[in-house]
């Protein structure tokens, strides 16, 4: 059992090793998800805006058509006018094309204002469209970055497995079986290192007993936090 000890921290520093590689393969596809999702927000930020041009595009049409059609409309009046044939008729008809002139600079005023508005939307929806395109070079700079590194990832991850299972194959059988439990729900934290004789992970003073065991290479659990113990490195030397 002189191994037993040492055994754990070696098991420790795996499962640490190992998990951080766990949390690297997932970090991964995280960061591409979350750049994926920044480029389909200004996607949709670009048609928004475009649509945004179309409706300022459609109600300036829709003027124009307007102040055209009351051109029309003025110009028929004015020659009625000539051929008004009372005073009365004269003044309903000059009433009409004043109505219809008045109503035609408003509409000018209008057009001018929605052809500003489009003008700013056009900006917008280039400024977006940029925003647009950096945003996917990123993506796919940062998924070329991350399949790049994957493969190594999964090659240590693999080295780790094998280490740990080589590691646990020295375990006890009764230790075996607490570990395996502990490990399961727990990861690297089913195990703890005691330093000047504490617990690391749970800060409480190991009894002197359980020192004593520890330093006989007996495999004890922490009495509060219940991880696997094991001493420090400096503790061990000279095993
Ligand atoms: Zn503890």
């Amino acid at each position: 059992m002189t191994t037993a000890a040492s055994g754990l921290r070696e098991l420790h520093q795996l499962h640490v090793e190992h998990t951080r590689v766990l949390d690297e393969l997932e970090a991964g596809p995280r960061r591409v998800r979350a750049h994926e999702s920044v480029a389909s927000r200004k996607l949709q930020e670009v048609d928004a805006e475009q649509q945004s041009v179309n409706n300022l595009k459609k109600a300036s049409d829709e003027r124009t058509l307007q102040l055209k059609t009351n051109e029309t409309k003025i110009a028929d009046l004015r020659s009625k006018l000539n051929t008004a044939s009372s005073n009365r008729e004269f003044d309903i008809i000059k009433g009409q094309i004043d109505a219809d002139t008045v109503a035609n600079s408003v509409l000018e005023d209008e057009i001018l204002e929605l052809y500003d508005r489009v003008e700013g939307s056009q900006n917008r929806v280039t400024e977006i469209e940029g925003e647009r395109e950096t945003a996917q070079q990123e993506q796919e700079r940062v998924a070329s970055e991350v399949a790049a590194v994957e493969p190594g990832l999964n090659e240590e991850r693999q080295k780790l497995e094998d280490a740990i299972s080589q590691s646990e194959s020295q375990l006890s059988q009764d230790v075996a079986e607490h570990y395996q439990r502990l490990v399961r729900a727990h990861g690297p934290g089913a195990m703890a290192e005691v330093v000047d004789g504490s617990c690391t992970a749970c800060s409480i003073r190991v009894s002197p007993q359980f020192q004593v065991e520890l330093s006989r290479e007996q495999i004890v659990s922490c009495n509060n936090c219940g991880r696997l113990l094991y001493l420090d490195a400096g503790d061990d030397s000279g095993d």
